[in-house]
């Protein structure tokens, strides 16, 4: 047995898991050490996000990237978990928050959505955290979302449930990631202080076939029954557009309209009527 951590966890160890722990181990150090000097290596891209409607970019969410000194550009995928676990989750949360919030200034008008983890919305301080660098970067609050999913919701959800509704007073909007991939019950959307759900990409790529456009049709119809706004990720093509479109998504998002991209390409997208809008609507 061996302890892990520091913290009350016991494992047995198998060669195997021996190799896995060392990774992580290394992983850990080498973001803890790019944490110390986030400019250096962390960055922030943004991906936009269009209305349904009209094509015009309404919102940007932030995605971070990692440019590690040997891997190159890494996707958070690789590596949030390993900072959720060793601790270092809320550092790198507010430091994307601050990041995001400062690059958001030149884009007025647009809503901003940051990804949060679990454990930063456990955390009774959140709010407050929140609260204080709105009023620091004097921010209007009802610019920002904030997207968790819905294994946020699993634990300790009294805690996550007041945390929301406390965002919410601030006047800060919350969004369901990844929808219908998790293990929610679907009451949570009735009891939390949600205002819009995403729809996950995997189901977005299925509508081209009968039970996927049924599952799709389905969440349309509850986001509608419940006065939720719709936004569906991982739109890579035109039919899928048009689908989601005529079932009731009010935003897209996916490589068809914009791959994440940095500040500067945000900035210069908003120079022009014509980069403003990202697809063109057929009448
Ligand atoms: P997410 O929040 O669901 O973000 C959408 C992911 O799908 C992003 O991956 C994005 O690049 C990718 N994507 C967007 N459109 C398409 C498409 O049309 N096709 C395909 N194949 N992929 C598309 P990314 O950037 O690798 O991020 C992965 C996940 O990492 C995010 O999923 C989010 O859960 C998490 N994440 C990202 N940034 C942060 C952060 O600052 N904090 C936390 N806690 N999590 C983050
Ligand atoms: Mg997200
Ligand atoms: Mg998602
Ligand atoms: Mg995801």
């Amino acid at each position: 047995k061996a302890k892990m951590d520091g913290r009350d966890r016991y494992v047995f160890f198998t060669p195997d898991l021996d190799e896995i722990v060392r990774h992580r181990d290394s992983t850990n150090r080498e973001l803890r050490q790019a944490l110390a000097s986030c400019d250096e290596q962390l960055r922030v891209h943004y991906q936009p996000i269009c209305c349904a409607q009209t094509g015009e970019i309404t919102g940007v969410e932030a995605l971070l990237r990692w440019q590690h000194p040997i891997h190159g550009l890494m996707s958070p995928a690789g590596f949030i978990q390993a900072a959720e676990e060793c601790g270092l989750i809320e550092v790198l949360g507010n430091w994307v928050l601050r990041k995001a919030l400062a690059d958001a200034r030149e884009w007025p008008g647009l809503r901003l959505a940051v990804n949060v983890s679990p454990i930063q919305v456990r955390n009774r301080a959140f709010p407050d955290v929140i609260g204080e660098m709105l009023a620091a970067s004097g921010w209007d609050p009802t610019r920002l979302e904030l997207e968790i999913t819905e294994t946020a919701l699993m634990t300790r959800s009294q805690d996550v449930a007041e945390t929301l509704a406390r965002l919410r007073e601030l006047g800060v909007s919350c969004a369901l990631d990844d929808f219908g991939t998790g293990y929610s019950s679907l009451s949570h959307i009735r009891d939390i202080a949600v205002d819009r759900i995403k729809i996950d990409r995997s189901f977005v790529n299925a509508v081209e076939s009968r039970p996927g456009a049924a599952l799709v049709e389905a969440i349309a119809n509850l986001a509608r029954a419940n006065g939720l706004l719709l936004t569906a990720e991982g739109v890579e093509t035109q039919a899928q557009f048009e689908f989601l479109r005529a079932a009731g998504c009010h935003e897209m998002q996916g490589y068809l309209l914009s791959r994440p991209v940095p500040a500067h390409a945000i900035t210069r997208m908003l120079e022009s009527a014509d980069t403003r809008r990202l697809i063109a609507i057929a009448a």
